[in-house]
């Protein structure tokens, strides 16, 4: 009987400590995805304006490319512009140009020689 007892406290005392070890867990997990922003690296946190804006640019530029290999982006301009990703995801200067319509400010400015 007591024997039982003291194997039945021993149980409790490993799932107590189960559950504050998981509890602990959870909230580590919640506190750290509350103070870090989504999907931003903390290598990417830590590095300099200047760093971080080169890193900016290169993962803009690659977006483009993407979406230049999927056909979504037909600009008027080489390299192509960026703000059309920024703001649109897609680009459709190149077709505006040619129809005369008004293009994206950057192709604007590129063309005028800015
Ligand atoms: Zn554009």
């Amino acid at each position: 009987m007591a024997e039982n007892q003291i194997r039945l406290s021993r149980r409790r005392i490993i799932l107590g400590m189960t559950f504050v070890l998981t509890a602990g867990l959870l909230i580590g997990f919640f506190a750290h995805s509350l103070t870090t922003p989504a999907r931003i690296s903390e290598d990417f946190t830590t590095q300099s304006l200047g760093d971080m804006r080169s890193e900016i640019l290169s993962e803009l530029d690659f977006a483009v490319e993407t979406a230049e290999k999927a056909g979504t982006y037909e600009c008027c301009v080489e390299p192509p512009c960026r703000i059309c990703l920024v703001e649109e995801g897609s680009c459709d200067c190149r077709e505006k140009l040619a129809a005369g319509e008004d293009i994206c400010e950057e192709c604007e400015d590129r063309l005028a020689g800015g």
